[in-house]
């Protein structure tokens, strides 16, 4: 936590932490968390840094999603964890796939979902404005089909949201999923959900456009190295991805160990 305490004390002096949904300006960075199970331990640690330090940081908790959604244990530590946020006045929202949830939920969703060849070729991505579309040859996935069933699963997800923690998520962060193509600068997780058909659900996904063109995008999901040398920060505004049971553990400690902290 120690290598967490000093990024953040360093960046403090550059840096106006904010929340998503907060009017930003210069110099700002926003600090999300992706809570997935194996990251709730080290999310009190960070919590409690960041409180020390006056830091703004906001928790994207991965509470009930399909694949995990019977383990009874590992939903009570998510309620605890969300419940902790709310007592404590921490910002919390859902970090969810969106996909996989549909995908669970109709099973008449195109099996083609993982031709990531035939996906390149009938739908090339097209930006327009803010948001993402795709110009389609062979719509073989039945797009329309698809993200109906993404809006449906989404506002019943954000229901039981409400009925469980007294409130609406305001936003989302999106979880990577295996199954889903990572076509870069094509149909991916992301560029899915930033079509425009998603705008009304929230008032921001963590990786759209209106957030990414005004945030430099940082994550320590591969040891970004400049999170171990916060004097790299040169940008005016960031978002900062940190996924906090990657903070700890053997692969940490070999980092730390080669001089990096
Ligand atoms: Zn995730």
């Amino acid at each position: 936590m120690q290598t967490y305490q000093n990024l953040l004390e360093v960046l403090k002096k550059k840096f106006n932490f904010s929340y998503f949904h907060d009017n930003n300006k210069n110099n700002e960075i926003l600090l999300r968390h992706d809570i997935h199970l194996q990251d709730i331990k080290n999310a009190y640690k960070m919590i409690k840094v960041e409180k020390e330090l006056g830091i703004k940081a906001t928790y994207f908790v991965q509470y009930n999603i399909p694949q995990e959604s019977s383990n009874v244990t590992y939903q009570q530590k998510y309620i605890e964890f969300i419940n902790y946020c709310i007592n404590n006045n921490i910002e919390v929202q859902p970090h969810i796939s969106p996909i996989s949830g549909a995908f669970h939920s109709d099973s008449s969703l195109s099996k083609e979902i993982k031709d990531i060849e035939k996906i390149k070729t009938n739908y090339v991505l097209n930006r327009v404005g803010n948001y993402d579309e795709f110009i389609i040859i062979d719509d073989f996935l039945e797009i329309d089909k698809l993200n109906k069933k993404i809006i449906e699963y989404l506002t019943n997800y954000n229901k039981e949201w409400e009925e469980k923690f007294g409130f609406y998520p305001k936003g989302m962060s999106v979880h990577g999923d295996m199954n889903f193509p990572k076509i870069v600068d094509g149909l991916n997780n992301k560029t899915l959900m930033n079509q425009k058909c998603f705008a009304d659900i929230y008032s921001y996904i963590d990786r759209s456009h209106i957030i990414s063109d005004r945030f430099n995008y940082i994550s320590d999901t591969q040891y970004n190295i400049n999170l171990f040398y916060p004097e790299k920060f040169k940008e005016n505004s960031y978002q900062i991805l940190i996924h906090p049971a990657q903070w700890s553990g053997v692969k940490f400690k070999k980092l730390q160990n080669m001089g990096l902290h």
